[in-house]
């Protein structure tokens, strides 16, 4: 219970309001706060208890969250109906309520006097509301000295209660916000186990049908070997899917070594353009690079993940631009960093969902209906590729002009300069 400091005057009181609500906005923990509020709530009406009721939605009805320690065990039980009570009332009515003889007074919930063998003489209610809702009551009960409940009560027990409302609404925001978050870290942590086991556990079925399958082929009649392509093709797509998977999870399990070894991110783009130059004419892309006349952009880096990080974003920039567009890619740099563009003007990413593309999973939902089957996970593969060197990665894109994909990966100065210079003088 609370310090009781004799009479104060109003704007003793108001001095004390005006110091408790800094303290409650500071406060995370909502028993705490709770506890803080009903025994500031005795000590500024001088009242021998209080009590705090929050509206309980699932069984509709109030409940005890915070009352004097001694009672506390008994009130948790006990559930306070609207219909027939103080607080119920003023709950329902978002409206205080004075009641200084609570002995006679038929509105009085007996209940709660019954279980803790208590005497109410005079309650003292305010709704605890934040905006227009109410969210329950706080309740100041028995004035010292048998007197009666005054104006200036009421006045700042309401007071308390816009401030301890709002406080109450922040404290639970924030461990709802709290709990969200645990949830969404379940979930995230559910789905990375489940891409490491199914991406491990299709490999190998997988390795089996596709070794089947090429074998196969070399007795397939001829008038069977298209079906056998199918399968073969089909099984072959699964395969860059799964690979996907397991690049994720080994990225996010931190299995993901560096492998570093100069290597030259012109030549790089030169063999990329010419693993995707069919693909594009046969969609009726055209297709180029530019790489700088006689620079080798030597990157000290692991090529293989480089390769993987650029690969998915021209087979982005092919599955979506339309046939009779263009396709570029370009590297530029010097000896301290390596930038490498891919360019399209296919139909663009829009402007608010630019960001989350680099998502695991995250696909454009206008996109959705497209006819390439994605999965979602190249832009992150490539995120992780390149951040994994250091670098950055980012786009810049225009609903149906075109996109922007570029990554610049440090070029690791001195073990790539003396291997530029070998290249230099070979
Ligand atoms: P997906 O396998 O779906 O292509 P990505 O992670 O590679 O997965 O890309 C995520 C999403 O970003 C795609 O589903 C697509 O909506 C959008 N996107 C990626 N690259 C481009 C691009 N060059 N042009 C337009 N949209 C793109």
């Amino acid at each position: 219970m609370s310090e009781r400091v004799g009479q104060m005057s109003k704007s003793q009181r108001l001095e004390r309001l005006l110091e408790i609500s800094r303290t409650m906005s500071a406060t995370l923990d909502l028993i705490q706060l709770l506890d803080m509020i009903i025994d500031v709530a005795c000590e500024l009406t001088q009242s021998e208890v209080a009590s705090i009721l929050l509206y309980d939605s699932g069984a509709g009805v109030l409940r005890f969250e915070a009352s004097p320690g001694m009672h506390r065990d008994d009130l948790r039980e006990i559930s306070i109906p609207l219909d027939s009570s103080v607080a119920g009332w003023i709950f329902t009515n978002s409206k205080p309520m004075v009641i200084q003889d609570a002995h006679s007074d038929p509105r009085v919930y007996r209940r709660v006097d019954e279980i803790l063998n208590y005497k109410t003489q005079s309650i003292l209610g305010v709704p605890l509301s934040v905006k227009t809702e109410t969210i329950g009551v706080l309740e100041a009960v028995n004035k010292l000295d048998n007197a009666d409940y005054t104006e200036d009560d009421l006045e700042v027990l309401e007071t308390l209660a816009a401030q301890a409302a709002i406080a109450i609404e922040n404290v639970r925001l924030l461990e709802s916000i709290q709990e969200t978050n645990e949830e969404l870290k379940r979930l995230d942590r559910m789905k990375s186990d489940f891409i490491a086991i199914a991406s491990h556990e299709l490999r190998t079925p997988l390795g089996l049908i596709l070794g089947h399958a090429t074998f196969l082929q070399e007795f397939i009649p001829p008038d069977h070997q298209e079906q056998m392509e199918v399968i073969i093709r089909s099984a072959m797509r699964l395969k860059a899917i799964i690979e996907d998977m397991s690049a994720i999870a080994h990225n996010e399990q931190g299995q993901s070594r560096v492998r570093r070894n100069p290597f030259s991110v012109s030549k790089l783009v030169e063999e990329t353009f010419n693993q995707f130059r069919d693909s594009a004419k046969e969609k009726q892309i055209e297709i180029g690079f530019d790489i700088p006349e006689d620079e080798a952009l030597i990157m000290d880096g692991d090529q293989e993940k480089i390769e993987v990080a650029l690969s998915n974003l021209v087979d982005n920039a092919l599955n979506y631009t339309d046939a009779g567009g263009q396709i570029g890619i370009k590297a530029e740099g010097d000896d301290e960093m390596i930038k490498v563009f891919v360019v399209d003007t296919g139909i663009g990413i829009p402007e608010d969902e630019v960001e989350r593309v680099f998502d695991r999973f995250y696909q454009v939902e206008s996109h959705l209906t497209r006819k390439h089957g994605g999965m979602g996970l190249g832009l992150s593969i490539a995120k992780a590729m390149v951040e994994i060197h250091n670098g950055q990665i980012w786009c810049e894109s225009k609903e149906g002009t075109g996109s922007l994909f570029c990554f610049m990966v440090p070029a690791n100065k001195e073990k790539a300069q003396k291997a530029a210079n070998v290249f230099r003088s070979g």
